[in-house]
């Protein structure tokens, strides 16, 4: 994410001359390289604004600089706000008002005046906050010294989004097949997604991805396998089985990198029409190289996926499927029927070779291991209420399996959900939660509702402090802001 760059705007006028502005720059410019340091993206002082001018052209070079993923605002001296509307207007990316301070601790014995005029931020940056707050523009508040640990990695947070957010912007998903016949959650608008999160959806019909198979020859074959050998433990003797999953992961990577660069992926178990087997393997090693992926149609889910994937950095991210409860633990298992991403492998994944008891398709290969535990984690839906899409997030604790399943082939997760079983999974039903989720064990809550919060979508949160009740109520309340 180094290549990304936000850009720190110091807010300030020219009533106080030429020498204390200078200060203002030399400031900004030593505290923007000290935060540049602790970021994942590039951190630059561009200016110090003294005129609505220059901030329309700050704000523009913003816009326009492509590899730009946000700005951080600060008010070193007061600002007067009404020479940030124009600018604040154009923004169209990301925003963080950081209220700092170029000093931690008041000079007590030598403060005076002078030292007043030059450092003011709790002053500034109200003028600052009362017209973002007029204005109803999205951004992230973050408070205290820039060389705060907990400040930091707050802004590492919110730079984190910014990048995602800039991600989201180009994601494309090539989907494979509609939505699977009578399933509600995993249907949506699309032309609503594109507008709203960037996101764009081609369909393609299956034939096209079984010509590209066609093309794969059995040297990149052979390389691909090279490539499991290393990652993975080869636990079965049907080496045709799993040259053939070699051979559909192949074809739809390449598919997605010629094809105009599609990072999330779509199939339906129900449609396979010239394939052996329902692609598992595949599936789960291009997650494990960050693709998203929505089982039956479920084109949210594969987007959602790719997005947060960028955002974890590739790391402990995928779909999840929520298939059975523990009611006496009170745990929920987690797994597709076959593609559960790598990433959340707390052993070595085994490529075995078993029959599917669904679909009408050849025994595929898969990845085979136990998921690993996490003390926090997040489970992410996106839901279409008709009107708004809804994005929900649950606190999850993924926790070790409590035993083996040795009849289950799978790779899989077993969580327990915030704040407590029978609350966390109430709050999920209520809020219409679907069975298809992104979780991470990466990312956290803020970190999807800053997200959210920049697309103005309705977010609702179930956490430790999730009440029944006030979440109920919430719902409603919802539907009135929403409506
Ligand atoms: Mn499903």
């Amino acid at each position: 994410m180094k290549e990304k760059i936000v850009y720190w705007l110091t807010g300030s006028q020219t009533l106080y001359g030429a020498e204390v502005l200078e200060r203002v720059a030399l400031h900004s410019e030593e505290m923007a390289a000290y935060v540049n340091e602790r970021m994942p993206v590039t951190v630059k002082y561009l200016t110090t604004c003294k005129s609505s001018e220059e901030i329309v052209r700050a704000v523009e070079a913003v816009n326009a600089d492509e590899n730009c993923v946000g700005a951080i605002v600060w008010c070193h001296t007061f600002s007067p706000a009404k020479m940030w509307i124009k600018g604040l207007n154009l923004l169209r990316k990301p925003l963080c008002h950081f209220a700092t301070q170029y000093h931690d601790r008041i000079p007590y014995d030598t403060i005076d005046m002078n030292f007043m005029n030059e450092n003011q931020s709790a002053h500034g940056d109200r003028e600052l906050g009362y017209l973002l707050a007029r204005l109803r523009k999205a951004r992230r508040v973050i408070v205290g010294h820039y060389r705060d640990s907990d400040a930091l990695s707050e802004l590492a947070s919110w730079c984190k989004v910014a990048a995602g957010i800039a991600f989201s912007e180009s994601v494309k998903v090539c989907r494979f097949s509609d939505n699977m016949r009578d399933v509600a959650v995993t249907e949506g608008d699309k032309v609503e997604a594109h507008i709203r999160l960037g996101w764009q959806v081609d369909y393609y019909p299956i034939g096209d991805l079984v010509e590209e198979i066609a093309r794969v020859t059995e040297r990149e074959t052979d390389a691909l396998l090279g490539e499991y050998a290393e990652k993975y433990v080869m636990a079965t003797d049907r080496t045709d089985v799993v040259r053939q999953q070699a051979k559909y992961e192949i074809a739809i990577e390449r598919f997605c990198r010629e094809r105009g660069g599609y990072v999330g992926i779509v199939d339906h178990f129900g449609a396979l029409h010239g394939l052996d087997q329902l692609p598992g393997l595949a599936i789960q090693d291009l997650q494990g190289k960050g693709y998203g992926f929505g089982p039956e149609g479920d084109w949210k889910t594969a987007a959602l996926g790719a997005v947060m994937q960028y955002m974890a950095g590739q790391k402990g991210t995928g779909l999840m499927e929520d298939y059975t409860y523990d009611l006496k633990s009170e745990l929920v298992l987690g797994a597709h029927m076959l593609e559960v991403s790598p990433q959340f492998a707390a052993t070595k994944p085994e490529i075995q070779v078993h029959p599917l008891a669904i679909g009408g398709k050849s025994d595929p290969a898969r990845l085979v291991f136990e998921g690993i535990a996490a003390p926090e984690a997040v489970a992410v839906s996106l839901v279409d209420m008709g009107n708004r899409f809804r994005l929900i997030v649950q606190k999850i604790e993924c926790v070790k399996y409590p035993k083996k399943m040795p009849a289950l082939p799978v790779g899989g997760i077993m969580w327990k959900p915030k704040p407590d079983f029978k609350t966390g999974v109430a709050a999920w039903l209520y809020a219409g939660g679907a069975h298809h989720t992104v979780v991470s064990t990466e990312l956290s809550v803020s970190e999807i509702v800053d997200f959210a919060d920049f697309y103005g979508l309705e977010t609702v949160v179930i956490d430790e402090k999730t009440e029944i009740g006030i979440f109920r109520r919430q719902l409603s309340e919802h539907d009135l802001i929403y409506g």
